[in-house]
């Protein structure tokens, strides 16, 4: 079995999921007593989104590309970034050491595909809702991706940081974001990406009337297997 690196705390309350998920699938497929083999190098998040917030990508591509070569050296294999947003920075961090980097958007876009769906919508942070570092990715892989209007994009935006990021879920919060999944679904999307690491803590494939694409279990199941992989 391969060591998994997991790059996280952005936020920790998503990472505990990897951590269970990652085990959980090996248990799965192995059996026994059998866990992942993994490393966790979790950041100070309030460091992090200060760097978001100021503009400052350079800054959190540095203190990733820090924790990056702390996996390395700790003899990890291969690493993922916990989270959808800080993949801005995924070139940068890649650069910093030789260990491949499982990239959380090309993961969602093969279930897509592999799915046989091509138009879906979004929901993230507003960097990733908003900037091409995600959505271009996504087309470049044949995907059709739709955003939430700009009033729905600032919502989305403010319950990830104002409350799943703190562990907050409201049943209130869940309402508006079936609204947000409804206005996608009838401008044609035929599944959503939960482009959020901690949006699965709010939103259950039961809560929807459409395929959703929760980017955690997809991620974090596709990190082991991969650890697994021979
Ligand atoms: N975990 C979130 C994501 O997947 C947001 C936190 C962050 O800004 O990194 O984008």
């Amino acid at each position: 079995m391969k060591t998994i690196g997991l790059l996280g705390g952005m936020s920790w309350e998503s990472t505990v999921t990897y951590y269970q998920i990652v085990n959980s699938v090996v248990k799965e497929r192995l059996g026994g007593l059998h866990s992942a083999r993994c490393l966790l190098y979790s950041v100070d998040f309030q460091e992090i989104e200060a760097c978001q917030s100021a503009g400052d990508w350079d800054k959190s591509a540095r203190l990733l590309g820090v924790a990056a070569r702390a996996l390395e050296k700790g003899g990890a294999d291969f690493f993922v970034i916990c989270t959808n947003t800080m993949h801005k920075v995924a070139p940068q961090v890649q650069a910093a050491v030789s260990i491949p980097l499982l990239h959380i958007g090309d993961v969602t876009a093969a279930e897509i595909l592999g799915r046989g769906l091509r138009t879906v919508g979004l929901l993230g942070t507003r960097y990733t809702m908003e900037e091409n570092f995600y959505c271009g990715r996504l087309r470049q892989q044949g995907l059709e991706v739709l955003i939430p209007d700009a009033a729905e994009r600032a919502l989305v935006n403010e319950v990830i940081f104002q409350e799943l990021c703190l562990g907050q879920i409201r049943a209130a919060s869940r309402k508006k974001f079936q609204a947000v999944l409804a206005g996608l679904a009838r401008r044609g999307a035929e599944g959503v990406i939960l482009g959020c690491t901690e949006i699965g803590m709010l939103l259950r494939p039961e809560d929807a009337d459409l395929p959703l694409f929760d980017t955690t279990l997809l991620h974090a199941t596709a990190a082991a297997n991969l650890a697994l992989a021979d």
